[in-house]
């Protein structure tokens, strides 16, 4: 049952019919892991500790850097040095007190990722690495909880849900396979801090529409932000992929 404050702080959401008191309801009784605290990551939090997702875990074993600055959003001068799980954490429980925050300033490595992950009601990927989105893929997978991946580089981006709580779902493997692919690393291309701005506001979209029952699996959103124009590509399960093959 939402309280009268819960109604009144979510009604503008609570307004669409595919969000509606179930949708809110639902939302508050999720647990969501962020793993990377970054450009994707920050947005991200932001939007679902708004929206009252009840409770967010962020994971990064970093700290705030002033060339963080330009684009992850969450973050003021005075955050410099700090951890960024910590200083993000500390942003969304000023925004929203009614929602659980959890703050892990260490590396999502596999082990920890197992341990973690059974109970969470979906995952976003925020990271800016391969091995990172391997790990995640694959625990994901394992645990049957939800990822939404998103990366950024340049002035490209991309996106995908996957819904491992279907035995059907394709993997992040199936796309990208499990070898260990060069990183085009954003310190080394550059990238503008509205561009994945949109792919992390969009991660928070589609975790908003899984979390109030929409099907959001199975296809990969392409940005050109040179251009603005996005390109989907249909999405199928690798029967020889590396991680969710047999
Ligand atoms: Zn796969």
């Amino acid at each position: 049952m939402l309280s009268d404050d819960a109604l009144l702080r979510y009604s503008r959401q609570i307004l669409l019919p595919s969000f509606d008191v179930e949708g809110q309801e639902n939302v508050a009784a999720s647990r969501v892991m962020i793993v990377g605290a970054g450009g994707l990551g920050c947005p991200a939090a932001l939007y679902l500790a708004g929206a009252g997702v009840g409770e967010i875990v962020l994971v990064d074993p970093d700290t705030v850097e002033a060339s963080n600055l330009h684009r992850q959003v969450a973050y003021r001068e005075s955050d410099i040095g700090q951890p960024k799980a910590q200083a993000l954490a500390a942003q969304l429980m000023a925004l929203n007190s009614g929602i659980r925050v959890a703050a892990w300033p260490r590396a999502a490595d596999a082990n920890w990722l197992a341990e973690h992950l059974p109970g969470m009601t979906l995952a976003l990927d925020c990271t800016d690495n391969f091995a990172s989105r391997d790990q995640i893929n694959r625990a994901c997978h394992r645990a049957g909880i939800p990822l939404i991946s998103a990366a950024a580089i340049r002035l490209e981006g991309q996106l995908a849900a996957f819904d491992f709580r279907r035995p059907d779902s394709p993997c992040y493997a199936c796309i990208y396979g499990d070898g260990a692919a060069p990183d085009t690393l954003c310190s080394e291309s550059g990238i503008l801090g509205p561009v994945v701005g949109t792919l992390g506001t969009l991660q928070a979209h589609l975790a908003l529409r899984l979390l109030t029952g929409a099907e959001v699996g199975g296809t990969l959103h392409l940005l050109d932000a040179t251009t603005l124009t996005w390109r989907t590509l249909s999405l199928k399960r690798d029967p020889a992929c590396p991680v969710c093959g047999h």
